[in-house]
C-alpha cells in the first residue's frame, strides 16, 4: 500500500512559517533565501567560472594590455573592453542557466485519483486485488499520440518530453540533460541561455585565440625574429593558444551539436534515446519554426514559487488510512529501467501491443458469463480469507478490483 510520508515535525518551525524552498523534496541547493536554485552539484560552478575568467584575466594582463601599446588608443582599449564585457555577458548567461528554475514540475503530495470511468486503469486480466494507476497513459498532442509515464517520486504523469532528473530528483519539462559543469538541469526554461552560454564561450575562446596570434605576429614584426622566437617571448600567449585550442573542440563541438538538435527539435535525451529508432520526430516543425521555438518563444513562467510561505497544517493523513491505491511502480525497479524500455508487469490496460499477456486476458475475460462471475467471486472470497487485501467496496468504488468492476458492469 502506498503511504505518503507526512511532513516531518522537524521541517516545521515553531510557528510553522517555512518557505517552499525550506521544505523542498528535490536535491536542489538554494541561495539567498530561495531566490536562486541550483542542482546538488553546484560546487562545480566555481570551477567552470574560473576556467573562463582566469584565462581572460591572463589575456588582459599579458596580451591585451601589451596590444594597447601597439595599437592606437581607441583600438587598444576596445580589445580589453570587448574581452571584459563579453566575459561578463558570458557569466550572466551562465547564471541564467544555472541559478533559475529549469522547468521543474511541482510534486504531488499524493498520487492522482484514478479515473475508473476512462477505462485506462481497468485491468480485467490482472489478478491483482489492489487497483494500480496505469504505468503508462496515452495522450494526444497536436494529433500525435504520446505515452506519458507515471513518476513514483513526483506522483504525477510526466507530460511529453518531461523526464525525471536523477541528480536533482525532480521531474523537469523538456528535459535536455543534467549539465555537471553548470550544476543544473538543462530544460524548458534555461535551454536558450545554456545554448547562448556555450556559443558565447566558444566565441570568447576564438577571440582570445585570435588576439594571442595577433600579439605573436606583432612581436615577430617589431623585433624581426622568427615566429618560434616570437612565441617564446610570450609564454602567456602560447599557454592561452594551447588552452583555447583544446577547449574549442569541446565547447565548439557542443555548440555544433546543439545547433543540430535545435534545427531538428530534439533534446539531448531524445537524441541519445531514440538514435537507434528510425521513426520520425513528432516535434520537428521545420528548420525555421524549430529555431523560433527555442529563441523567439516566451519562456513559460516557473511552476514553483520557492519563496512562497508553506501554510501551517496538520500532518497529512496516510493515504492507506483513508483507503489507498497502489502507485504503479510500487516495489518495481527504478525508473531508469523503465526509461530504457525494459518491460515490467505494469497495470497497463488497453495496450495489447505492449502487454501481450494482459491483452489476451482482456479479450478472454470479457466473454465470461454469469456463472463464471459467481466462480470468480468465490475465488475472490477465498483469496480474501487467506490474507489478501480486502477488495470489497468499502469507502470508494475504485477500491474494487477492476476485474470485478468489469464483470459486474456486464451483468444485466
Ligand atoms: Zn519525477
Ligand atoms: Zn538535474
Amino acid at each position: 500500500m502506498y503511504v505518503v510520508t507526512p511532513p516531518q515535525r522537524s521541517d516545521l518551525g515553531s510557528n510553522g512559517d517555512l518557505r517552499v524552498y525550506q521544505t523542498w523534496k528535490g536535491s536542489n541547493i538554494f541561495c539567498l533565501q530561495g531566490r536562486f536554485i541550483f542542482g546538488p552539484d553546484v560546487r562545480s560552478l566555481p570551477l567552470t567560472i574560473s576556467l573562463i575568467v582566469v584565462p581572460v584575466i591572463i589575456f588582459c594582463i599579458f596580451v591585451a594590455s601589451k596590444l594597447m601599446e601597439d595599437f592606437s588608443n581607441s583600438w587598444g582599449v576596445s580589445i580589453v573592453s570587448v574581452a571584459v564585457v563579453f566575459t561578463i555577458y558570458d557569466m550572466i548567461l551562465l547564471m541564467l542557466t544555472s541559478g533559475r528554475d529549469p522547468g521543474i514540475i511541482p510534486r504531488n503530495s499524493h498520487p492522482p485519483e484514478p479515473d475508473v470511468l476512462d477505462g485506462n486503469n481497468t485491468n480485467p486480466g490482472s489478478t491483482s486485488q489492489t487497483p494500480r494507476l496505469p504505468r503508462v497513459k496515452e495522450v494526444e498532442v497536436n494529433g500525435n499520440i504520446f505515452k506519458v509515464k507515471y513518476c513514483d517520486t513526483c506522483m504525477l504523469y510526466r507530460p511529453p518530453r518531461c523526464s525525471h532528473c536523477s541528480i536533482c530528483n525532480n521531474c523537469v519539462e523538456r528535459f535536455d540533460h543534467h549539465c555537471p559543469w553548470v550544476g543544473q538541469c538543462i530544460a524548458q526554461r534555461n535551454y536558450r541561455f545554456f545554448f547562448m552560454f556555450v556559443f558565447s564561450t566558444t566565441l570568447l575562446g576564438v577571440y582570445v585565440l585570435a588576439f594571442c596570434c595577433v600579439y605573436i605576429r606583432k612581436i615577430k614584426e617589431s623585433e624581426d625574429v622568427t615566429i618560434w622566437k616570437a612565441m617564446l617571448k610570450t609564454p602567456a600567449s602560447m599557454a592561452l593558444i594551447l588552452y583555447t585550442f583544446i577547449t574549442m573542440w569541446f565547447v565548439g563541438g557542443l555548440t555544433c551539436f546543439h545547433i543540430y538538435l535545435i534545427s531538428t527539435n530534439q533534446t539531448t535525451y531524445e537524441n541519445f534515446r531514440y538514435s537507434y529508432d528510425r521513426r520520425s520526430n513528432p516535434h520537428n516543425k521545420g528548420l525555421v519554426d524549430n529555431f523560433k521555438e527555442i529563441f523567439y518563444s516566451a519562456i513559460s513562467p516557473s511552476k514553483n514559487d520557492f519563496r512562497a510561505m508553506v501554510p501551517r497544517e496538520a500532518p497529512m493523513p496516510s493515504r492507506s488510512a483513508v483507503g489507498g491505491f497502489m502507485s504503479p511502480n510500487m516495489g518495481r525497479g527504478n525508473d531508469d529501467e523503465i526509461e530504457m524500455g525494459r518491460k515490467g508487469v505494469w497495470a497497463m490496460a488497453e495496450h495489447g501491443g505492449d502487454d501481450k499477456n494482459g491483452g489476451s486476458n482482456n479479450n478472454e475475460r470479457f466473454h465470461v458469463n454469469d456463472d463464471e462471475l459467481g466462480d470468480i467471486r468465490t475465488q475472490v472470497n477465498d483469496d480474501e480469507q487467506i490474507g489478501r487485501p480486502n477488495i470489497r467496496p468499502r469507502q470508494s468504488s475504485w477500491e474494487m478490483s477492476p476485474e470485478v468492476m468489469a464483470l459486474a458492469a456486464r451483468r444485466p
